[in-house]
């Protein structure tokens, strides 16, 4: 069941890699259908995996298909998914420079017009929390805070959309902002963008590119 789906999710970790987001097996992709999610499994290298290596459960997580352990992070995700109806994608990395930020500052601010293109605002950073914890999820659904993506200190980030192409940008797009902020402030203080442009760079990304409809040829 859901091979097309699956292969979205394959593809979306590859991409992470791509970006040089993700390494190895470390974090993790999960997409929502209907009553159904998909979870990347746990401790598997994105270039090795299948459609039959991405794990079918239920929202309370009980398993429907699939022979393989999923993410260890699975709690959190489903708390996630569970808090948050209008999320049906979510991408959990290690990603470098949004981690380092994280490290430095309670919040990413928009320093840059592509932050809020993707994630709709200034990024919260979330106190420490274990990984494959529930307090993981807890805390995401805590500071996420309406926008597509939080930072864990000392860990990560989470980024979620209504899909995976907007949990994918929101990633990649943070990376960029989170990389460029940190060489600013590395020789000065950095401006920041007011209110108003911030919704203006969110509104303008509503229509930017192609429908999502048409993610599956992304
Ligand atoms: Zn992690």
């Amino acid at each position: 069941m859901y091979e097309t789906e699956k292969q979205q999710v394959i593809r979306t970790a590859l991409q992470l890699k791509e970006y040089h987001l993700i390494a190895l097996a470390g974090g993790n992709v999960s997409l929502r259908i209907g009553s159904h999610i998909l979870v990347t499994p746990s401790g598997m290298t994105y270039d090795s995996l299948v459609p039959d290596d991405i794990i079918v459960m239920t929202i309370d997580g009980t398993i429907v298909e699939g022979e393989r352990k999923p993410s260890v992070d699975t709690i959190a995700l489903l708390y996630i998914f569970e808090k948050l109806p209008e999320v049906n994608a979510i991408i959990h990395t290690h990603q470098v420079y949004a981690t380092a930020a994280g490290l430095v500052c309670d919040v990413l601010p928009c320093a840059v017009t592509t932050l809020p293109n993707a994630t709709l605002g200034e990024v919260n950073v979330a106190p420490y929390s274990s990984a494959a914890s529930l307090e993981m999820g807890i805390e995401t659904v805590k500071y996420l805070n309406g926008k597509r993506a939080v930072i864990l200190k000392h860990h990560g980030v989470v980024t979620v959309g209504a899909n995976l192409k907007e949990a994918l940008y929101a990633a990649v797009y943070l990376e960029d902002a989170a990389q460029t902020f940190l060489v600013a402030r590395s020789v000065g203080e950095v401006p920041v963008l007011n209110s108003e442009q911030i919704e203006a760079a969110v509104e303008v990304f509503r229509t930017y590119g192609q429908s999502v409809k048409d993610e599956v040829k992304q």
